[in-house]
């Protein structure tokens, strides 16, 4: 955990946040600033700063959030009509919050 991380204080319950899935592993919640009809982040409850900082040990959470991410879009209705799984990698992609996360973005 990191004190001064948004993704942090989220996960240990310090922000608000809609979430629609929560385990010891993983979160997700709707992003803040929906740039879809839906748009919904998926985010590890370690904080690890990007895809640039992932290890090996990291592999099953990884793996977890995308069966989940594909769980949600059916959830939410997005599965038949399609949707995009994003992650920014460094500011230069548009990164902005360094606490690793996917965006699950669909709905048009
Ligand atoms: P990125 O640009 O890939 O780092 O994406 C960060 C995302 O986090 C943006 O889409 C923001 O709108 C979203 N975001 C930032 N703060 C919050 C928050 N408190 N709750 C939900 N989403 C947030
Ligand atoms: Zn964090």
């Amino acid at each position: 955990m990191k004190s001064d991380c948004i993704f942090c204080k989220i996960i240990k319950g310090e922000s608000p946040a809609k979430f629609v899935y929560r385990d010891m592993d993983f979160v997700a919640f709707h992003d803040i600033k929906a740039s879809a009809p839906v748009h919904v982040l998926l985010v590890p409850a370690e904080h690890i700063e990007s895809v640039n900082t992932l290890e090996e040990r990291h592999a099953a959470v990884v793996s977890k959030m995308m069966i989940k991410a594909k769980e949600i879009a059916k959830q939410l209705g997005i599965r038949d009509s399609g949707y995009k799984l994003v992650i920014n990698v460094g500011r230069g992609a548009g990164q902005i919050v360094f606490h690793l996360h996917i965006h699950l973005i669909g709905g048009w």
